[in-house]
């Protein structure tokens, strides 16, 4: 299997998949794709449900990285998926009413990003072997929260990487500043900036792209690499649990080999549900993938009128992870849709003028794979409570912009095939939205929401959250924007 950037309009270059997860991003600005989908039949699929979820990731992964052995790929999953990673299995997969909820939080940070991030690292690890790299990578990250604690974890003792993460000192929860400041690991650093998170991320682009900074780290037998969820690497690894989940519902008896399911996901960057959409492309039985969105609803505009304007307000929610107005991934869908060139045409447009529009016959094209649905702040908070109130479910609010599209898109369809959505956090990430929307008062304090939270509902809160209160701190320096740079070259010189 070749990959190729979505902006290659000659198709020149290919790549192999530990090139192109080491190097993140392609040269002219385009994604990595891979030149063509594998297929996965229905013996595939029959064969995978006998199998546990390292196996299949590994099988599946397979697929994608033909550069990686069998054996390189079933020791990343097995390391990543590990009863000390994922206590309660790598998945799992609740049935409240009639959907089937795909819980992807199980890891050590309660979110569904450690899906990806606890096998990631492992596989550029391997990706510096195998391009015969004779430097190490250095992980530069700027984080409003999540994705910093997510990214630490996953690459913490990682070989041949290290890992340094900037997050705002006033722009996250003490949970999460608590999360950062305790990571353990030997090859990871963490620091607090004097502003906010646009201050963070302008400051680590600006250091990415210094030819100075490089220098200096290439003398030190260092180069910059990313997290970001562009890489392959990041996405590769959510193909997988789709596939899992449907193997999973076949063995439980939910639904039939062949049955298509439909699925529901709440969506940002639109990396997760273009996951879903890969493993449909590539013969998993799928009827609808139903994108959620929340205030911030420039998907469900541009699905329903083919038009993609960014030019509009920015709203903070209380699913924070889905405030965005830029969807990368996106872009890898009109790729597959279309070609590079009509594809690079849209991103031009979109960086020139903040808006493209597609025609009307490829609106209807994606309106064969896609329905699209939106959720304000009430109706969130709405679903919250009714789940809760009527099926004891606990929800985060993330979750519940996808159950509320699910069950719109159900009432409006008369669609019955079963439904499977994906549950992206654990609701004690955030617990003080998940009180208010139960009707109950925020405590001040973090761990005092987190155990009024446990006590109205009783469920538990996951242990890595709960513990935080006593761990040690390692990192708790606050420095300026132009200490950023410096800090990098100190953590460079260890
Ligand atoms: C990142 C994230 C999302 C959005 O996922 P995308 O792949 O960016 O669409 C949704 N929910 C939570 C909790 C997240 O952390």
């Amino acid at each position: 299997m070749k990959f190729i950037s979505t902006r290659d309009t000659n198709n020149l270059n290919k790549f192999d998949s530990a090139f192109v997860i080491k190097k993140g991003i392609a040269d002219d600005g385009g994604l990595f794709v891979p030149e063509s989908f594998p297929v996965i039949t229905a013996d595939d699929i029959k064969a995978l449900c006998a199998k546990n979820y390292v196996e299949r990731a590994a099988d599946i992964l397979g697929l994608f990285l033909t550069d990686y052995t069998a054996e390189e790929l079933k020791g990343a999953a097995s390391a990543a998926y590990s009863k000390e990673a994922f206590e309660d299995g790598a998945t799992v997969i609740s049935k409240v009413g009639d959907n089937e909820i795909l819980e992807l939080w199980h890891g050590p940070t309660s979110a569904f990003k450690d899906m990806a991030l606890q096998i990631m690292p492992r596989l550029l690890s391997t990706a510096i072997e195998k391009c015969g790299e004779t430097r190490d990578a250095l992980i530069l990250v700027a984080t409003s929260g999540d994705t910093g604690k997510a990214a630490l974890e996953g690459y913490a003792d990682v070989d041949r990487v290290r890992i340094l993460v900037f997050y705002p000192s006033e722009g996250v929860s003490r949970i999460q500043k608590l999360q950062m400041q305790t990571q353990k690991g030997n090859n990871v650093k963490v620091a607090a900036i004097r502003g906010n998170f646009d201050d963070a991320q302008s400051g680590v682009k600006r250091i990415f792209t210094s030819a100075d900074v490089a220098e200096k780290l290439d003398q030190k037998g260092l180069f910059f690499s990313s997290a970001n969820s562009i890489n392959w690497g990041r996405l590769a690894p959510q193909i997988v649990y789709y596939i899992s989940a449907y193997c999973d519902l076949v063995n439980e008896g939910e639904i039939n080999l062949g049955d298509k399911l439909n699925i529901t996901v709440p969506t940002g960057n639109f990396g997760n549900i273009l996951a879903a959409y890969i493993a449909k492309k590539m013969g998993l039985p799928v009827g609808k993938l139903i994108c959620a969105s929340n205030k911030n609803n420039i998907l469900t505009d541009f699905f329903t009128t083919g038009v993609y304007d960014k030019r509009r307000v920015f709203y903070a929610t209380i699913s924070p992870s889905m405030d965005i107005l830029i969807s990368s991934n996106l872009e890898r869908l009109l790729y597959f849709a279309t070609d590079a060139e009509v594809c690079a045409g849209f991103m031009k447009d979109l960086s020139e003028n903040g808006i493209f529009t597609v025609n009307e016959d490829l609106r209807a094209k994606l309106e064969e794979d896609f329905a699209a649905y939106c959720c304000d702040e009430s109706l969130t908070k709405e679903t919250i409570k009714k789940y809760f109130d009527s099926y004891s479910y606990l929800c985060d609010p993330h979750t519940a912009v996808g159950i509320y599209a699910a069950d719109k898109y159900k009432v409006e369809t008369g669609d019955k095939r079963a439904m499977l959505i994906a549950s992206t956090a654990s609701p004690y990430k955030f617990s003080a939205a998940v009180l208010e929307a139960l009707g109950e008062s925020v405590p001040e304090d973090d761990f005092e929401a987190l155990r009024k939270l446990s006590e109205k509902t009783g469920t538990v809160p996951p242990k890595n959250l709960s513990s935080l209160a006593d761990a040690v701190v390692r990192f708790d320096k606050i420095i300026d924007v132009k200490e950023m740079a410096p800090e990098v070259e100190d953590f460079a010189a260890l």
